[in-house]
């Protein structure tokens, strides 16, 4: 569905990425790991096409339809609106008449949706984001940390969700829970490379106790 070949990035001095070659293939739920600062949502951003790397490609496949959800999506609500104001704008025409049966799967009940954007928490803030996110048509969702701040009871709603999806997944996550739930596939970021294990993440776990180190399966 989408594929990355030979992709290098950084900032300044900084090495993120170091000739990474990705191929996202349709229909796969692949999770993305590794430590903060490895250069996940770099990566993220560069599937998404929304920063372009210094060197290598990005091709992708016919009639993509991205939906991508930033790891700091949710400061791009409009925190002067109430729940309800901000999604009904964000909404598509068609969605319009869904967005509280949307927002109630969200966990959104009664009054809440009346409640500014500004004065949600955090949790409640991701939800909407989320819940604004998935109202919109995707083949291919991009997902960065969206169980941020997230309740046990929220996470369990997002799972549900994207266990029904079945377009393509890729999602960052520090949750082992919801990665080993989740993907079926794990690629793990580390040291400007990608190591690739397929199954979940209990297998990736196995792998690695085998190995000990990132540099038995590279992508190819
Ligand atoms: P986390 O788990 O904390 O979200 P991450 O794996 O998503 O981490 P990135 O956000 O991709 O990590 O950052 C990778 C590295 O690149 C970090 O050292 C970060 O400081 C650096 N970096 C990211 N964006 C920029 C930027 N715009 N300018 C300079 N450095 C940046
Ligand atoms: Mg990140």
């Amino acid at each position: 569905a989408l594929e990355l070949k030979g992709v290098s990035h950084g900032y300044g001095e900084l090495q993120v990425l170091k000739n990474i070659d990705l191929l996202v293939e349709r229909g796969e739920r692949m999770a993305l790991v590794g430590p903060n600062g490895a250069g996940k949502s770099t990566l993220m951003r560069i599937l998404a096409g929304v920063e372009a790397p210094l060197a290598g490609s990005r091709e992708e496949g016919h009639n993509l339809k991205f939906g991508y959800f930033a790891q700091d999506q949710a400061r791009a609500l409009d925190a002067t609106r109430t729940v309800l104001e901000e999604i009904t704008a964000a909404a598509p025409f068609d969605m319009v008449p869904r967005v509280r049966d949307v927002l109630g799967a969200f966990l959104f009940s009664g009054d809440d949706v009346h409640k500014r954007v500004s004065v949600l928490s955090g949790g409640e803030r991701n939800r909407l984001a989320l819940a604004i996110l998935l109202l919109h048509p995707a083949n291919l969702l991009l997902l960065d940390e969206p169980t941020n701040h997230l309740d046990l009871q929220s996470k369990d709603v997002l799972l549900d969700a994207l266990r029904h999806y079945n377009g393509t997944l890729v999602f960052v996550s520090h949750d082992r829970y919801f990665v080993d739930a989740l993907a079926t596939r794990v690629v793990e970021v580390g040291g400007g490379r990608l190591a690739s294990h397929p199954g979940n993440y209990e297998d990736f776990l196995r792998a690695r106790e085998q190995t000990g180190d990132l540099s038995h399966s590279r992508e190819r």
